[in-house]
This record gives C-alpha cells, sequence and structure tokens, in this order.
C-alpha cells in the first residue's frame, strides 16, 4: 500500500491543527506511522487519498453501523439541508426521533438530545447529581465517558481511591468528586460506596466496555451494582454512548436485562452525524430546564440534519434484524481468528458481545483496565501494520473495540481472517 498523499496531508494538517488531527486516538500515536486520509467511504470499505480500498472495522467508531452513505440516511440529510439547516426552534422531527428512540429503549420516557457523547454524559452526571442533591460520582477506571473535566481522572494513591486529575487543566477540586472503581469488581465498589456514605449521586459505566477494548461484565457485575444502586439511593447510569442500537434495538439494557436509572447515547443514534442524548423516566427527566432547576441547553441541539440522519437510522434498526446478522458475522470473525491465532501459536485473548470485539495479545483474562493493559503492545503494533498493509483497517490502538457494521459480507470477514494469518505465519 503506497500512503504518498495521506502523509503529505497530514503534513499541512500538522502546520494547522494541533497533532494534525482533531481527536487524540486519530494521529496513531499508539502504533506509530501515519494516519490515513480517507477521501470517501460507501458500504464496508474506506478508500484514501492514495487510492486505496480498506476494509473498515472502525464504523467511525461506532455510528456507521449499516456501513457508509447507507442510502436511507444520506437522502434524510439532503432532502433535510435544503429546507435550511438549523433554525433555533422546536422542529417535528425531534418529536418523531424522541418517541421512536423512547419506544425501543426500555425504561426511559423523555430524552433530550445533545450534540456528542461527551455532552450526553456530562449531563446525565449534572442531571444525577441535581436529582440526589449530593455530588460525587463513581467512574471505573478504564470507562470512557468524553472529555469533560469530570470524567478525566486516575486513580489516586490511597486505602480509598479518590481520584486525581489525569490531564493538565482538569482541578483537584473537580478530581476530589470522581470516585475510581475497577471495573467487574463488586466489592471494591462497595468499600467506596461505605467509605462515601449518603454522598454519592450516581454510578456510571460502560455497560459492556469498548474503551479498553471490549470488556463484557462479570455474571452478576451489573446486577449487584444496580442492588447496591438501590439499597444506597444512587442512580445508575449507563453509558450507551457505544452500546445503544448496537448491541439491541435497547441497547445494553435490553441484551443483558439490566435497568438503569439514566441512560447515555451518542455514536448510531445520530446515524453519523454529531449527537448525543440522555433519557431516563419522567421523575427524573422533569428536573431538567426548562421544567426543573438543572440547567442544559445547546444551540445546535435536535439540529434538523443531525435529526434526520438518526431519524432514518433508527427507522432501519428498528424494522430489521441487524443485530442478529451482526452478532452472527462478528461470531464468524471471533471463530475464524481464533483458528488462524492457534495455528501460529499466538499468545492472545478474545472478547466480544454482539458486534464488538477485540484480539488482546495476553494470556489471561481481560476483565478490567489491568488486565487489559497487560497485552503485548509490540504484537498489536505489527498486527495493526500487517492489517493495515492488507487493506484492512482496525482501530490504532490495543484500547479500542471493533465495530462491525452489516455492509460486511462474509467474503471481508474472510479476507480479515487470511490477513490475520499472513501477518503470523
Ligand atoms: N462514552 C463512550 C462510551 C464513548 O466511547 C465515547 C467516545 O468514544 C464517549 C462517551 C464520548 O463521545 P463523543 O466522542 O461523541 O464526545
Amino acid at each position: 500500500m503506497i500512503y504518498k498523499r495521506s502523509s503529505a496531508l497530514f503534513a499541512e494538517a500538522e502546520k494547522v491543527i494541533p497533532g494534525g488531527v482533531n481527536s487524540p486516538v486519530r494521529a496513531f500515536k499508539a502504533v506509530g506511522g501515519t494516519p490515513i486520509f480517507v477521501k470517501e467511504a460507501k458500504g464496508a470499505y474506506l478508500y484514501d487519498e492514495d487510492g486505496n480500498q480498506l476494509i473498515d472495522y472502525i464504523a467511525s467508531w461506532g455510528p456507521m453501523i449499516l456501513g457508509h452513505a447507507h442510502e436511507p440516511v444520506v437522502n434524510a440529510v439532503i432532502d433535510k439541508a435544503k429546507k435550511g439547516t438549523s433554525f433555533g426552534t422546536p422542529t417535528e422531527i425531534e418529536t418523531k426521533i424522541a418517541e421512536l428512540a423512547v419506544s425501543m429503549v426500555p425504561n426511559i420516557d423523555k430524552i433530550r438530545f445533545v450534540n456528542s457523547g461527551t455532552e450526553a454524559c456530562m449531563s446525565a452526571v449534572r442531571l444525577a447529581r441535581g436529582y440526589t442533591k449530593r455530588e460525587k460520582i463513581i467512574k471505573f477506571a478504564g470507562c470512557y465517558h468524553g472529555h469533560s473535566d469530570s470524567f478525566l481522572i486516575q486513580a489516586g494513591s490511597g486505602a480509598v481511591t479518590f481520584g486525581t486529575p489525569n490531564s493538565p487543566g482538569v482541578t483537584q477540586g473537580t478530581a476530589k468528586d470522581t470516585l475510581l472503581a475497577k471495573y467487574n469488581d463488586l466489592d471494591n465498589v462497595k468499600s467506596l460506596i461505605e467509605a462515601n456514605k449518603d454522598e454519592i449521586a450516581c454510578i456510571i459505566l460502560e455497560p459492556v466496555a469498548g474503551n479498553m477494548g471490549c470488556i463484557p461484565p462479570k455474571p452478576g457485575f451489573l446486577e449487584g451494582l444496580r442492588a447496591l444502586c438501590d439499597d444506597n439511593n444512587i442512580l445508575l447510569v449507563f453509558d450507551e454512548v457505544m452500546t445503544g442500537f448496537r448491541l439491541a434495538k435497547g441497547g445494553a439494557q435490553e441484551l443483558l436485562g439490566i435497568k438503569a436509572d439514566i441512560v447515555c447515547f451518542g455514536k448510531v443514534i445520530g446515524g453519523g452525524l454529531p449527537v448525543g442524548a440522555f433519557a431516563a423516566r419522567n421523575e427524573i427527566m422533569n428536573h431538567l430546564a426548562p421544567l426543573g432547576p438543572v440547567y442544559q441547553a445547546g444551540t445546535l441541539s435536535g439540529n434538523p440534519l443531525a435529526m434526520a440522519a438518526g431519524l432514518a437510522m433508527l427507522t432501519e434498526l428498528n424494522s430489521g434484524n441487524v443485530f442478529e446478522s451482526l452478532a452472527k458475522k462478528t461470531e464468524y470473525l471471533h471463530k475464524g481468528l481464533v483458528k488462524v491465532l492457534d495455528k501460529n501459536n499466538v499468545t492472545y485473548t478474545i472478547n466480544r458481545v454482539g458486534s464488538m470485539i477485540s484480539v488482546h495479545f495476553c494470556e489471561d483474562e481481560v476483565l478490567d483496565f489491568e488486565t487489559s493493559a497487560k497485552g503485548n503492545n509490540e504484537t498489536f503494533k505489527t498486527f495493526f501494520h500487517g492489517m493495515l498493509n492488507q487493506g484492512i483497517y482496525i482501530a490504532p490502538s490495543a484500547f479500542e473495540s471493533w465495530f462491525l457494521n452489516d455492509a460486511l459480507t462474509y467474503e471481508d470477514l474472510d479476507k480479515t481472517i487470511a490477513a490475520c494469518n499472513t501477518i503470523f505465519s
């Protein structure tokens, strides 16, 4: 593969955009090399500026679940754009997508649209704090909820883990209200709750983690969190920015049968346009402005183009059997990868839930951030570049899940498995 034009474009971008990118993971820092500049995409394929065709397992980090430039979504956006792109007044389409989302997702009565997953999670936490009148939150190491200050927290020292900022610019004052727990470790959460009795507003987590590679919740983990929340008047917030409208119509709540109090969305719900949302039952959502005192707003929230893309996407997902089809394809890929990795004596662990899958180059079970970080990054780099050179585009970081899209054919999956074999044989 030749990446001459991508390299030149990256050099130009670096002069005027920090690191040449508008979101850090795109810069290939974890794997080295030059990011691919994409010119266009259709179905399961990306076409880069050098004319290479790549089988895409990133799907724009999740949203493109039906493949790129999916016609009903594109047509809906074009039709809307001709009629004006933003009004700053209510529009009927906002109610339509809200009605559809509320009908698809369990345990929610009302939904508020925002512009990103970050905004959704940030607003959900504010709502939880306003509703409970408490200030602290529990988050899990390795779960990502966007780049708002309360979430950019790492483990501090001490027996009871108080967070400390993991980015300059996040204040100690903010960090002290975020308690950090270990994913899949219920006892750890219990001790945090005990040490901060009646102070915790919410526990926020990815019900299936995707930001330390794909990590499923251990049996009983989410049930245990639900019970702890009920016993201590804490709200359980599911960040379904990745899993929402991807694992099932009703997301992880439906797939795993656990009820959350507030649910955050992003990615798929916007059909590839900048959309996030958060939702809950009336009792909680009615605390939001203008009904209640918890403030939250947005000039472009509910933007007609974004709502048109999202409505077209959700309508498609509500009518077909996409989730089954995707789960089958992902299982097929999983089995194929297992076969070739075993044949070549590679040390690995593969985690998979629905259409989320990741290959960890380590022996032990991967069930939290610590075990995920044990993966061999040198092997991952070899794997990533080996795949890329054969036209397979996976996430440029071992800490990211792959997202399958339903435009992928079994032939694409076979090519992917064969490419993996070539790397390690
Ligand atoms: N929550 C989760 C689980 C995510 O994976 C992400 C982004 O990857 C976010 C929140 C933040 O979403 P956004 O990048 O749209 O702000």
